[in-house]
């Protein structure tokens, strides 16, 4: 593909790239995008293992995988639709309850591991003739000029010819840049967008634990003072006993859990998952991810948008972080199909500008009410612990509160 005046080009094939290069790919089949990806490596082959990162996807995510014509590879493959959700106070008794019968749908969402919606997204892209994914390009300087922003990628990545000389850099065009390269987005930086920062001293552990009872297709949450601890059910391999556990918990007991054998890991997590699941059998290797909140303080600049983690990234206790960004891309497709109805050029500032106070305000809010849960949860003061407890018990005890809220993060 001739890549020197593109229409859209993204910048990261994570898996907000790839959705808002298919789903742009999708909808307008007669403009040409590049999706570029810093990473030389192709995506690796799916193993039979279960791998351990995994996102709990909302309705209106599956609604966007199925538009771009991804969902039914990745439920071929692996994805546990769960039922119920139960959410507890480690520290007294209150819990809540909810089940997709409070909304009359047949499940909540479904969990999904992150390599099986990549392979999926990527298997979709290869089959669409305008958009072409380019592996090794490190986006590293840029400049603009009669509307149009030229992308160099870093020096040391640049191509070497078949004689082993080195060619100049190619130079992609493009009319509106997207940059979804994740929380360290170098677009971010180059557009010199800050971003508000917040270190929630904590480090999120992720592993895949073999439980002796059945998940029951319900994903746990218990809250620690030390940090929510969740089980995520996992669907296949003959049984129902996998889940993928996220363990995040303040730094210095993270780094000893992180020293521990896989016996004596699996110990401690089965006491402190009150057993709920019986005995933890088997744990695998275990990952660990520092726990940052980062919000950017715009989302865009001339003829450039920020999507997913690139603009906002938020702890992970409720499985929202993909989701968010799933909607950046929707939103930034919708208002993309408005301009152009209207004969309006996509990288116009009136179309980034509808996009960023569309999605700017529900991201904050989200990012707010985790935050706001983490320290409600944190805290041992007598009268928060009594605080939260009476507050999981009311909306356990209130039908339509619940279904309100299930509604609500059903829709993120
Ligand atoms: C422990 C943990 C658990 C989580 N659990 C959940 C969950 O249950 N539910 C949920 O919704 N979310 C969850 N999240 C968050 C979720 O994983 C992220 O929101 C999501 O991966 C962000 O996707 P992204 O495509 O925006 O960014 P990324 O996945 O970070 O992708 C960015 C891509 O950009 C590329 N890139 C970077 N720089 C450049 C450059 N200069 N040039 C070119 N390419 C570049 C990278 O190589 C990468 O491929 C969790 C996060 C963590 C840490």
């Amino acid at each position: 593909m001739n890549r020197h005046r593109l229409d859209f080009a993204i910048v990261g094939a994570g898996m907000v790239g790839m959705a808002q290069a298919a789903l742009l790919a999708v909808r307008h089949p007669d403009m040409r995008l590049a999706l570029l990806e810093a990473s030389s490596e192709a995506v690796p082959p799916l193993s039979e293992e279960y791998e351990p990162r995994v996102v709990a996807l909302t309705q209106a995510s599956r609604e966007l995988l199925e538009e771009v014509g991804a969902w039914d590879a990745i439920t071929g493959r692996r994805a546990c639709p769960y039922v119920e959700m139960r959410v507890w106070d480690a520290d007294g008794t209150g819990s809540v309850r909810f089940n997709s019968r409070d909304v009359q749908l047949p499940n909540l969402g479904h969990i999904v591991e992150n390599n099986v919606i990549v392979a999926a997204l990527r298997a979709r892209l290869e089959t669409l003739p305008n958009v072409e994914v380019v592996n090794g390009f490190r986006l590293e300087s840029w400049w603009r000029d009669c509307g149009l922003w030229h992308l160099q990628p870093r020096g040391e990545e640049r191509l070497s010819d078949a004689d082993g000389l080195r060619q100049q850099p190619e130079i992609v065009r493009t009319r509106l840049l997207i940059g979804a390269d994740g929380a360290r987005s170098k677009v971010r930086d180059l557009l010199r967008i800050r971003s508000q920062d917040t270190d929630y001293h904590q480090t999120a552990l992720v592993c895949v634990a073999r439980s002796e009872k059945s998940h029951r297709h319900t994903a746990w949450q218990r809250f620690l003072q030390t940090g929510p601890l969740a089980f995520l059910p996992l669907a296949g391999l003959g049984d129902e006993n996998h889940c993928a556990v996220v363990w995040s918990a303040d730094e210095g007991l993270a780094r000893e859990l992180l020293m521990l054998d896989d016996q004596a890991f699996a110990l401690n997590l089965e006491k402190a998952f009150e057993s709920r699941l019986g005995n933890v059998e088997a744990v695998s290797e275990r990952f660990s991810f520092p726990l940052r909140a980062r919000h950017a303080e715009r989302y865009r600049g001339p003829g450039a948008v920020l999507v997913g983690d690139a603009a906002h990234s938020i702890h992970p206790l409720a499985g929202q972080g993909v989701n968010l960004g799933f909607q950046d891309v929707r939103v930034l497709a919708d208002e993309i199909d408005r301009a152009m109805s209207r004969g309006l050029e996509p990288s116009h500032a009136s179309v980034l500008a509808r996009y960023e106070r569309r999605r700017r305000g529900d991201n904050a809010a989200t990012l707010k009410a985790m935050s706001a849960f983490k320290s409600l949860f944190g805290a041992g003061d007598v009268h928060w612990r009594w605080l939260r407890n009476t507050g999981l018990s009311m909306v356990d005890a209130s039908p339509m509160l619940k279904k309100r809220i299930i509604m609500r993060a059903m829709a993120v």
